[in-house]
Formats: structure tokens, sequence, C-alpha cells
């Protein structure tokens, strides 16, 4: 592994049809130090319609159509051997655009290549059913086909990761794609995009447009030729997604925010649970959909836990995102870290107390950046906003319960479901709180754990369809069934009981 130094200002266009189409700048400042460090196309309705015709073309082709699921698989594990080439530039430009550590950025890239790997694996095992018991002669084949055009949205946080985990699962199902890319970080998508054809998928198989959401994005879900958007973002955003997709009737994955509670009991092993909720409230500077934002802990250990956890995420280093030495970074833009401070102030306004951080580092080097001390609210009640908002960065709040049916009601006390975890030594007590939490994960001594084989999405506002796996593949193809009778059926006309039917009666 070696690191990428990372010179100028990368220019890029759109990714259409094999081609590089230019577009008005839009420019994208490195959050850690506050210099324009690219510029990618802003593109709109127009952009996407081109993108979306070349997409459809490719998508009916017979160079596309006649490359059979292994076909597909074959491309698919070329395109990973070149991700592999090319994991550290990846890295470099999804960690500078970010604003995140480079060793995290480095274990986005990898967990995507995985993505990529198994989307293959599925590739060639996809399979139907058939049923041929049904009737005399009657033999159903049940296959799944491609959906069509799909639309990916993806959001800025994990950039080339949530790109891995949608588009190869898509290619693995026969679609043809168009990216929409986060205006904030649009470099490693594109890039991807570019190592799509390398690996030799057909021009028009994968295709980026980037531009703002409202340019960009909308007229991506309502356009007439893509079959299917992928969405990932706010539910903000999703809320918005899927009042538009209405007119079209265009089918939707949402994969939205998220608001997850680490439950911890007394019986758990209080070190490890510990280590756990630091890094997931903290890790990728809290701007992750899973983070653990909420510590729920029963109250006979919650002054003794709390002081461990505060001491822990005190002794994480906020610094320079190509530093090794770094746990956090900087957030995504000022505008965003001005969001979380008011966040902050609005959990102490509501009787919250800051135990540590809320505040920017004062360390002369992280000046110019967006970074932001990872901060520790305690004393949150389940009327705060601090425990009911995404607020998408460093920020943990601290409530304590009595028994397992308050932390329950606690921890399902928000309207989001997308991840929940566990920390208990009572397989009794795991299994009844893994049950009742709402969520589309539930982690027991572990977080943020997971693998490509398991689909992952959410419930509640967290929205709908899931990502990754078998259900991942599955998001991106439509059931059909091909019935065949040996012998004509009977018209059922044919038995009304006189013997006639209207046509001998005519
Ligand atoms: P966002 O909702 O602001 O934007 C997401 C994407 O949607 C971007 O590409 C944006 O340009 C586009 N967009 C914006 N308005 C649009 C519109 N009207 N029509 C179509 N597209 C539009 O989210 P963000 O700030 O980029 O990302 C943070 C959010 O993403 C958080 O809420 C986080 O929880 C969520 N997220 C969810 C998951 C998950 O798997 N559930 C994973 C990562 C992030």
């Amino acid at each position: 592994m070696s690191q990428i130094t990372l010179e100028g200002v990368r220019a890029y266009g759109h990714h259409i049809d094999g081609e590089r189409v230019d577009g008005p700048p839009l420019e994208r400042r490195d959050p850690a130090r506050n210099k324009i460090v690219a510029t990618c196309a802003a593109g709109g309705r127009a952009e996407v319609d081109t993108a979306a015709n070349a997409a459809a073309v490719a998508f009916a082709s017979p160079v596309w159509r006649r490359i059979p699921a292994q076909g597909r698989a074959e491309l698919l594990e070329t395109l990973a051997g070149l991700l592999e080439r090319d994991a550290d530039r990846l890295a470099a430009l999804d960690s500078q655009e970010v604003g995140k550590p480079l060793r995290f950025a480095r274990g986005d890239i990898a967990l995507g290549i995985g993505h990529v790997r198994h989307a293959a694996a599925l590739a060639r095992t996809q399979k139907g059913d058939s049923y041929t018991g049904l009737a005399p002669g009657y033999t159903v084949l049940a296959t799944r086909e491609p959906v069509g055009v799909v639309g990916l949205i993806t959001p800025w946080n994990f950039p080339a990761l949530i790109t891995l985990q949608k588009l190869p699962y898509a290619i693995a199902a026969g679609c043809t794609v168009i990216v929409k890319p986060s205006e904030f970080t649009c470099s490693s998508s594109l890039e991807i995009a570019a190592l799509c054809e390398e690996a030799g998928l057909p021009p028009g198989v994968v295709n980026v447009v980037t531009g703002t959401g409202p340019d960009a994005g909308e007229p991506l879900v309502t356009h007439p030729l893509v079959a299917y958007v992928s969405f990932t973002g706010s539910t903000r955003v999703g809320q918005a997604v899927m009042a538009a997709a209405s007119t079209s009737l265009t089918r939707l994955g949402l994969e939205l925010g998220g608001k997850t509670a680490n439950v911890v009991f007394a019986d758990a092993d209080l070190d490890a649970a510990a280590d756990a909720v630091v890094f997931g409230a903290f890790a990728n500077q809290g701007e992750s959909c899973v983070a653990g934002s909420r510590l729920i802990v029963e109250a006979a250990i919650a002054e003794e836990f709390t002081a461990t956890v505060v001491a822990r995420a005190g002794a994480l280093r906020v610094g320079m995102p190509d530093d090794p030495r770094s746990d956090i970074g900087a957030l995504i833009h000022h505008e965003h870290r001005a969001k979380v401070h008011a966040a902050v102030l609005a959990g102490t306004a509501a009787g919250g107390e800051v135990l540590s951080g809320g505040r920017a580092p004062d360390s002369p080097e992280l000046m110019e950046g967006a970074f932001y001390e990872p901060t520790v609210i305690g004393s949150v009640g389940p009327g705060s906003p601090v425990f009911t908002t995404e607020i998408f960065g460093p920020v943990l709040s601290v409530t304590s319960f009595g028994s397992p049916q308050q932390a329950l009601a606690l921890a399902n006390g928000t309207p989001y479901g997308l991840a929940h975890s566990v920390w208990t030594s009572n397989l009794d007590r795991a299994f009844e709180m893994g049950r009742g939490l709402e969520a589309g994960t539930v982690w027991v001594n572990t977080t943020s754990d997971g693998s490509p084989a398991l689909s992952f999405g959410g419930v509640k506002q967290s929205g709908f369809g899931r990502e990754g796996g078998e259900e991942g593949l599955r998001e991106f193809t439509e059931y059909k069934t091909l019935q065949f009778r040996g012998e004509p059926r009977p018209s059922p006309f044919r038995a009304r009981g006189d013997d006639s039917t209207g046509e001998d009666q005519a």
C-alpha cells in the first residue's frame, strides 16, 4: 500500500456513453485545508436525458444482451482487479474530498471491492424457479429479468463504497446504469466509471452525470427511460425523491438516515462495549448512517461507563486526513460543521450537559478546516432533539435506563430504523432485544459490522429496499413468469354448460 499524493486541481466532465462531456465547473474544496482540489461538471435535465438515452440504447443492444450472467461475472472480476490496482488512488480521492482519514478510506475501498467480487459470485449462480405440478402439461419458468436502466444516487460520506454497494449488483442483474454522485464528492465515481470500461463493459452501460440534487438528481428520478432508482441520502431528500417518483411511478429503493442506539446492559463486557461505542459514534467523523449516536446505558453502571467513554473519546486524535495518526478528520464542509454545532447547542438547551468536545479543535494546523471535536452530551432525555434527530457529526448522547422494556422503548423512540447495537452477556436478553428492536440490522456485542453477503437497509423513516447480498441483486430485477402449455388450454367459455360459445352463436 502506498500513499498517493494528489497534485493540482482535477477537472472532470460527465461520463456518458464512454465519452467525457464537459459542462460548467462545480468546485470542490478539500474540507481539511479549504483549498479547491477538483471541479466536476454541473449537469441538469439535458445531460440526464443524454445519459438515459445512452443507457437505454446500451440496455437494448445485442452487445450487452448477449453477454450472459457468467460473462458479466467475468467483467466484474476484471473490474475488481482494476479497483485493487487503483485502490490507493481511489482512497486518496475519497479521503481528500470527504475529509476522512486515509486509513479508513482504504478500508472503504477494500469493502467496495468485496462487493464487486460478491456480485460477480451471485451473477454466476443466478437462478430462477420452475413449476411443473400446477396442472397437467403446464410448465412455468419464473425468472429474474434486469429491470432496465437504473439511476444510482449517492451521498458524500462513503462515495466509492456506496457506488460499489449498488453498481456491481446492477451490472450482475444485467441493467445499465446512470450514477449521480454527491456534488461534493464526484471524483471516485467518475474514475470507477472509467475503470468499468477498461474492464470491458461496453460504453453506455455505466454513465455518470454530476451536478446538484435538484438539477441532476430530480430529472434522473422522473426520466421516463429510468425504470428504478436506488437512492442513498437523507430522509428529507428521500421524501422529495418519493414525491417526484409518484408522477413517473419509478420504482425506488431508499437508503435513508439513521439514529443508531447502543444499548449497554450492566452484564456486558464493558471494556469492549466502551471501545465499540466510541468507534460506532465517531468513526467517519460520525458522518455515517449507522453512527451509534445514542448511548442507552443501564442506570447501575451509567456513571462509570460514561466516564470511560468520555475518556476514550477525548483520547481520539483529530487531524489531517493524510496523517496516518488521525482518528477523525474534517467534516464535509464548514456549513455542516455549523449545523453540527447548532445541534449540540440545541441539546444543551434541552437540558443536556457537554461532557467532552462541543467545539472546534484549537490546534493552529486545523484552523482552516471544518474540524469538530468528538462530543459527548450527558443527561439527554428522550424528548431532546439530540436524541431524536440525525446530526451526522461526531456527537454522542447519553441516556440511562432502568429496565429492558424501557431500553427497548428508548431505542425504538425515534422515526428511524436502520441499525442498533445491544451489549449483554445474557443470551435470552440479547435475543429478546434483537427481536424487539425496530431496524434492518441488529448487532449483538458488536457494531458497524457486516459483509457484502449481508443485505442492508432500513425500516420506518430509514427507508425501504435492501442493498448488497442476494436481496441487493434482486432489487435490480423484475420477477417474470414464462408459462408453457404442452397442449392448448381449453377455453373456459367452452365450459358454460350448453357446449356452445359466443363464436358458435354468431
Ligand atoms: P442528501 O440527501 O443531501 O443527498 C444525497 C444525494 O441526493 C446527493 O447526490 C444529492 O445531490 C442528491 N439529491 C439532493 N436533492 C435531490 C433531489 N431533489 N432529487 C434527487 N436527488 C437529490 O444526503 P447527503 O448529505 O449527501 O448524505 C447524508 C445522508 O445520507 C444522511 O442522512 C445519511 O444517514 C444518509 N445515508 C444513508 C445511508 C444508508 O445506507 N441508509 C448510507 C449513507 C448515508
